[in-house]
């Protein structure tokens, strides 16, 4: 019996959603009384010995350079195998895209009950009861995993990274990589930018700033505060932004500790996807428009007028 981790990583590093996963599996095994490991699949630069910090007691690794690219079929037999190869009977992944694509297949293969949308530990008192976001974010659910093997994806964003002290073990796990059924022919990859779904603060863009040649405050102010850049769903319809900026019920769900709104009004289908922001700050003309209700923050004015004097301000905080 352990809680195994799944590690995720891009361009060579483990991913920040991963280490929320890890602290988020650490603390469960230490309140069922148990041993956390990880389990990572393909190769990275990141020396995994430091993931020890985050409470894990061995790492495993199935360095086949051909897990280096997800596919979710052959992620899932690897996983398989490494679940009944460890002996693992609670499994964390983060719901970000892997964990989206791999944990419901291996829920399907090993019969295991599965809650995705985790945001918060297990009430293992009462059985094994997962709080869950439901309705994009607007409610939570309550969900008992009552069979022997369970899955667990944690929201991104919804559980703190905690760091302390310690060294993992690194382990090989002789796992026979099977042949893929697909063949990715070309990846486009977005370069330059913060990953939105990794983002502490975006910087958000609506219809109201009029047209894609008034995106370059929205830009400047994402550089300055290190923030990735995202837009409500006509912006990219209307071709104004990439479809890959789009939050939203229809697009992508977001958790920053910062979002700033401009010239967005906040209908529903958008604050599904921005709802969990820790903070949100709004910059609208528009006193009536529905995302005050949400705000924490928010300025009226006309985000031209306003805009400027933001990006001064943080220039001037900032010492630029
Ligand atoms: C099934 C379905 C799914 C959908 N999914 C999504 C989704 O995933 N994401 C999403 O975003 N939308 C989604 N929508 C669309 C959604 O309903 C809204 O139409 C959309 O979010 C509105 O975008 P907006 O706020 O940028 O534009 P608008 O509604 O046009 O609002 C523009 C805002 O800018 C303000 N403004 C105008 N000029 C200025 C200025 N100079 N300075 C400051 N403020 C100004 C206005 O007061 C207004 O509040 C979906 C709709 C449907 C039916």
């Amino acid at each position: 019996m352990s809680v195994l981790i799944y590690i995720d990583h891009a361009d060579n590093q483990v991913k920040k959603s991963s280490l929320e996963a890890l602290s988020y599996g650490s603390d469960l095994a230490k309140q069922l009384g148990t041993e956390a490991d990880a389990l990572i699949l393909g190769t990275v630069e990141d020396d995994l010995a430091l993931l020890g910090k985050y409470g894990v007691r061995n790492v495993y690794q199935v360095s086949n350079p051909q897990l280096n690219q997800l596919d979710a079929q052959v992620f899932t037999a690897v996983i398989a195998d490494a679940i009944s190869k460890t002996g693992a009977d609670t499994i964390v992944f983060s719901g970000n895209a892997t964990g989206k694509a791999v944990a419901p297949r291996l829920s399907a293969r090993l019969k295991a009950g599965l809650v995705t949308g985790a945001v918060a530990l297990p009430d293992t008192a009462n059985g094994f009861t997962v709080k869950k976001t439901v309705f994009s974010g607007k409610a939570f659910a309550f969900v008992q995993l009552l069979s022997p093997i369970k899955i667990i994806s944690v929201n991104p964003n919804s559980y703190s990274v905690k760091e302390g002290s310690g060294s993992a073990e690194i382990s090989s796990l002789d796992i026979t990589v099977p042949a893929p059924k697909v063949k990715v022919t070309a990846t486009n990859k977005v370069s330059g930018s913060v990953p939105l779904g990794e983002a502490e603060i975006v910087v958000s863009g609506g219809r109201g700033l009029k047209g894609p040649e008034n995106w370059g405050m929205i830009e400047e102010l994402a550089g300055l505060l290190g923030a990735a850049t995202a837009c409500s769903r006509p912006v990219a319809d209307s071709h104004w932004r990439p479809h890959h900026e789009h939050v939203g019920q229809t697009g992508l769900a977001i958790a920053p500790n910062l979002y700033i709104a401009v010239g967005i009004s906040g209908a529903i289908q958008h604050l599904a996807g921005v709802n969990r922001s820790k903070v949100i700050v709004v910059i609208n003309k528009d006193p009536e428009a529905p995302f005050f209700k949400q705000a924490d923050y928010g300025i009226v004015g006309d985000a031209f007028e306003v805009m400027p004097k933001v990006i001064d301000a943080v220039k001037k905080l900032k010492g630029k």
